[in-house]
């Protein structure tokens, strides 16, 4: 007799905006590709906000993070201004989710792109830098942020993105910082940098100044492979990688630490189109793609990504991507999420 299959259990959130929508579809995708997956939903984000819970996390959620470790998650609204801290920052920061992976790849000739060659992957430190969000009022018309660089955190991400250029058989690794001008705190980081590639003499290791490093991200992308860069460089390079190989969202991303990881599209919770089923879910799809891989469920994850991989290619393509004579027909995001289901 054949042994039930073990089931794995994550936490999830439909959060905010899209969200729903997107999260919708990708659950819909896993369901039919037979994922051994069950879950734990949280109520996080906008909601929670209201209710006078400024961290727009509830103590009953963090609960089942914890305990569950695996998170998938949709975008969140972030009240802006205020007393609101990001959600997102303050999840990464007490799950100690410490490195933030963002591969773009381009799709060509099925998306539009300039450059058909695209394949890198942005290394985010995801827990310091401006992202500590220290913040202090010095006067009525003076305002400080405090920038927080420290020696274990750009060790341990600048390792990460050598070990898995090593695991996933990449060439190089460029390092991007503004040590001409932040000579103390992006200055250790390239300090780190160069003490680390050192121990990596198979890698090609180079260093950029951030901003001619975004010009190459923008005009020449297939001159990098994987970029590792402090928290707030990665977040703007991301979005940029991704909108130049066709379109925020397609991004997907991990977001990893020693005891939890957590996934999510690279977008926000796109207010703009909400509610109308026209957002392309593949950002969160691909986002949960990674997690079958960090599951061990390579061969679901596998099966999932090629089945996306043809919907695309045979021109079926939300808005974002829809191009007239290019795409054969323009669908929704479930209809979008039904096309991959029969391509399985
Ligand atoms: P956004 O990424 O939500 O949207 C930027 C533009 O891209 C919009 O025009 C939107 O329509 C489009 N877009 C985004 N995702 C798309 C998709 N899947 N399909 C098609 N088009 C898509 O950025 P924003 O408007 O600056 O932010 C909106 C909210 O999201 C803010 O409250 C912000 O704080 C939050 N946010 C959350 C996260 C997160 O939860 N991880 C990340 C970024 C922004």
């Amino acid at each position: 007799m054949s042994q039930p299959q073990e089931k794995y259990r994550v936490t999830i959130a439909y959060g905010d905006g899209i969200g729903p929508e997107i999260m919708r579809a990708t659950l819909a995708v896993l369901e039919a590709a037979g994922a051994p997956l069950e879950y734990d939903v949280i109520e996080i984000g906008e909601k929670v906000y209201r209710q006078g819970i400024t961290s727009g996390i509830p103590d009953e959620a963090w609960e089942v993070l914890r305990r569950n470790r695996v998170f998938l998650k949709a975008p969140i609204t972030t009240p802006q201004g205020g007393g609101y801290k990001s959600l997102n920052v303050t999840i990464r920061k007490a799950l100690g989710l410490f490195a933030n992976i963002r591969p773009t790849k381009s799709l060509h000739p099925y998306v539009e792109t300039p450059y058909p060659d695209i394949d890198l992957v942005i290394v985010r430190e995801n827990e310091e830098d401006l992202y500590a969000a220290i913040e202090h009022r010095q006067t009525t018309e003076v305002v400080q942020a405090l920038k927080l660089v420290t020696r274990p955190g750009s060790e341990g991400i600048i390792r990460y993105a050598f070990e898995y250029a090593r695991a996933y058989g990449r060439r190089k690794v460029t390092c991007m910082s503004k040590d001409n001008i932040l000579k103390l705190t992006d200055g250790l980081f390239h300090k780190i940098f160069e003490e680390i590639a050192a121990e990596y003499p198979d890698i090609e290791a180079e260093h950029r100044i951030i901003d001619i490093g975004a010009a190459l991200v923008a005009a020449r992308p297939e001159t990098l492979d994987v970029i590792v860069t402090l928290n707030l460089y990665g977040d703007i390079l991301s979005d940029i990688a991704a909108q130049v190989a066709g379109s925020v969202g397609l991004g997907g991303s991990a977001n990893v630490g020693t005891h939890a990881a957590m996934f999510e599209a690279i977008h926000g919770s796109a207010p703009d189109i909400a509610g109308k089923d026209i957002a392309n879910p593949s950002g969160l799809l691909n986002a949960a793609v990674m997690m079958l891989v960090h599951l061990g469920l390579a061969d679901i994850a596998a099966r999932i990504e090629n089945a996306w991989l043809r919907t695309i290619e045979d021109g079926i393509h939300t808005a974002d991507i829809y191009r007239p004579g290019k795409s054969k027909k323009k669908v929704g995001t479930q209809a979008f999420a039904e096309a991959v289901i029969a391509r399985l």
